[in-house]
């Protein structure tokens, strides 16, 4: 599986090279997790990638709101309504 988010590729002199690498997708909000799915695309296609998301929020669906939340400072905390967040990655993508 890939992971859903953001690729940016950056044209150099040696060939294509990914300026930034995000999670962050609008649609889909995938884990921190799915890093290794990226890296193993990214590196199928030859593309010079960091070792890591260059941000990787942590996305958290309050499970009384149904809110999706973007979790700052390790504080679980619903920013719409103050419950408490779960400590596990619980969104899915929305069936459309
Ligand atoms: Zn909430």
């Amino acid at each position: 599986m890939l992971g859903a988010g953001e690729v940016t590729l950056r044209r150099t002199g040696g060939g294509w090279r990914e300026a930034e690498v995000s999670n962050q997708s609008t649609g889909y909000c995938p884990d921190p997790d799915s890093w290794p799915a990226v890296a193993a695309a990214l590196d199928r296609a030859g593309v010079v990638r960091p070792e890591g998301f260059t941000h990787a929020p942590v996305f958290r669906r309050c499970e009384r709101c149904r809110e999706n939340n973007v979790v700052r400072e390790g504080v679980f905390v619903c920013v719409f309504c103050d419950a408490d967040l779960p400590a596990a990655w619980n969104l899915r993508p929305s069936p459309s």
